[in-house]
Protein backbone atom coordinates (compact mmCIF):
# COMPACT_ATOMS: atom_id res chain seq x y z
CA UNK A 1 0.00 0.00 0.00
CA UNK A 2 1.41 3.45 -0.75
CA UNK A 3 0.31 5.09 2.38
CA UNK A 4 2.41 3.24 4.52
CA UNK A 5 5.61 5.17 2.81
CA UNK A 6 3.65 8.76 4.57
CA UNK A 7 1.77 7.31 7.20
CA UNK A 8 3.98 5.54 10.77
CA UNK A 9 2.75 4.96 13.65
CA UNK A 10 4.34 5.06 16.91
CA UNK A 11 4.02 2.85 19.66
CA UNK A 12 5.34 2.46 22.80
CA UNK A 13 6.73 -0.66 24.83
CA UNK A 14 3.15 -2.11 25.27
CA UNK A 15 2.53 -1.38 21.92
CA UNK A 16 -0.39 1.14 22.22
CA UNK A 17 -0.09 3.51 20.31
CA UNK A 18 1.49 7.09 21.25
CA UNK A 19 1.80 8.95 18.28
CA UNK A 20 1.18 8.93 14.40
CA UNK A 21 4.10 10.65 12.04
CA UNK A 22 3.68 12.07 8.84
CA UNK A 23 5.60 12.35 5.62
CA UNK A 24 7.19 15.61 4.59
CA UNK A 25 4.53 15.83 1.68
CA UNK A 26 1.86 14.64 3.45
CA UNK A 27 2.11 16.76 6.36
CA UNK A 28 2.00 19.58 3.76
CA UNK A 29 -1.46 18.79 2.78
CA UNK A 30 -2.74 17.94 6.11
CA UNK A 31 -1.10 20.83 7.90
CA UNK A 32 -4.33 23.16 7.99
CA UNK A 33 -6.79 20.40 9.21
CA UNK A 34 -4.28 19.50 11.92
CA UNK A 35 -4.00 22.83 12.97
CA UNK A 36 -7.57 23.58 13.11
CA UNK A 37 -7.88 20.01 15.07
CA UNK A 38 -5.17 21.08 17.88
CA UNK A 39 -7.16 24.59 18.43
CA UNK A 40 -10.09 22.87 19.64
CA UNK A 41 -8.27 20.60 21.30
CA UNK A 42 -6.82 22.89 23.48
CA UNK A 43 -8.65 24.28 26.59
CA UNK A 44 -9.55 27.85 26.14
CA UNK A 45 -7.74 29.09 28.94
CA UNK A 46 -4.84 28.70 26.57
CA UNK A 47 -6.52 31.57 24.01
CA UNK A 48 -3.68 34.07 23.98
CA UNK A 49 -3.25 36.20 27.02
CA UNK A 50 -5.07 39.86 26.07
CA UNK A 51 -0.98 41.36 26.65
CA UNK A 52 -1.53 44.08 24.12
CA UNK A 53 -4.70 45.58 26.77
CA UNK A 54 -2.28 45.46 29.63
CA UNK A 55 -0.13 47.28 27.95
CA UNK A 56 -2.32 49.85 26.92
CA UNK A 57 -3.53 49.42 31.01
CA UNK A 58 0.27 50.15 32.45
CA UNK A 59 0.72 52.65 30.17
CA UNK A 60 -2.19 54.84 31.33
CA UNK A 61 -2.21 54.25 34.72
CA UNK A 62 -2.76 57.35 36.54
CA UNK A 63 -4.00 55.48 39.88
CA UNK A 64 -2.06 56.86 43.25
CA UNK A 65 -0.30 53.88 43.83
CA UNK A 66 2.10 51.61 41.86
CA UNK A 67 0.73 48.67 39.87
CA UNK A 68 1.27 45.42 41.94
CA UNK A 69 1.75 42.22 39.60
CA UNK A 70 1.56 40.48 42.72
CA UNK A 71 -2.07 37.53 42.40
CA UNK A 72 -3.44 35.13 44.81
CA UNK A 73 -6.32 32.80 44.90
CA UNK A 74 -8.52 33.19 47.48
CA UNK A 75 -10.04 29.72 46.79
CA UNK A 76 -7.07 27.23 46.44
CA UNK A 77 -4.23 29.88 48.02
CA UNK A 78 -2.07 29.46 44.76
CA UNK A 79 0.20 32.80 44.54
CA UNK A 80 3.15 34.70 42.61
CA UNK A 81 4.78 37.62 43.24
CA UNK A 82 4.96 39.00 39.59
CA UNK A 83 2.06 36.87 37.20
CA UNK A 84 4.25 38.04 34.18
CA UNK A 85 7.70 36.65 34.96
CA UNK A 86 6.61 33.28 37.02
CA UNK A 87 7.69 30.59 34.93
CA UNK A 88 4.82 28.33 36.41
CA UNK A 89 2.30 31.13 34.83
CA UNK A 90 -0.48 29.95 37.99
CA UNK A 91 -2.63 32.88 36.34
CA UNK A 92 -3.76 33.59 32.88
CA UNK A 93 -5.06 36.87 32.01
CA UNK A 94 -8.43 37.34 30.22
CA UNK A 95 -8.73 40.16 30.37
CA UNK A 96 -7.52 44.29 30.95
CA UNK A 97 -9.28 46.91 30.26
CA UNK A 98 -8.75 50.82 30.82
CA UNK A 99 -10.99 51.08 33.29
CA UNK A 100 -8.67 49.66 35.42
CA UNK A 101 -9.75 46.01 35.49
CA UNK A 102 -7.64 43.25 35.57
CA UNK A 103 -9.39 39.42 34.77
CA UNK A 104 -7.45 36.48 36.04
CA UNK A 105 -7.99 32.67 36.23
CA UNK A 106 -6.33 30.42 38.32
CA UNK A 107 -4.32 27.58 36.97
CA UNK A 108 -5.07 25.65 39.37
CA UNK A 109 -8.45 25.60 40.39
CA UNK A 110 -9.90 27.83 37.54
CA UNK A 111 -11.59 30.43 39.92
CA UNK A 112 -11.67 33.54 38.33
CA UNK A 113 -10.27 36.50 40.37
CA UNK A 114 -10.85 40.29 39.35
CA UNK A 115 -8.84 43.19 40.55
CA UNK A 116 -10.47 46.32 40.49
CA UNK A 117 -8.36 49.23 40.57
CA UNK A 118 -9.94 52.59 41.42
CA UNK A 119 -7.95 55.52 42.36
CA UNK A 120 -6.47 54.81 45.52
CA UNK A 121 -7.55 51.23 46.36
CA UNK A 122 -7.90 47.79 44.36
CA UNK A 123 -10.75 45.77 45.35
CA UNK A 124 -10.71 41.69 44.60
CA UNK A 125 -13.32 39.51 43.82
CA UNK A 126 -13.39 35.87 43.01
CA UNK A 127 -15.58 33.71 41.64
CA UNK A 128 -15.15 29.69 42.16
CA UNK A 129 -15.51 27.96 38.90
CA UNK A 130 -17.96 25.23 39.02
CA UNK A 131 -17.40 22.97 36.34
ZN1 LIG B 1 -6.90 28.66 42.63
Amino acid sequence: MAGEQHIFYLRDAQDNLCGVQLSAALWEHARPAVEKALARLLPPEEAAEPLEDFRQFLEYWDFKYPYDPAVKCPHCGAETSDWRTDPAHPFHLTTANLGGLLVFRCAHCRTTIRQKHFRDHRALEHTVYEG
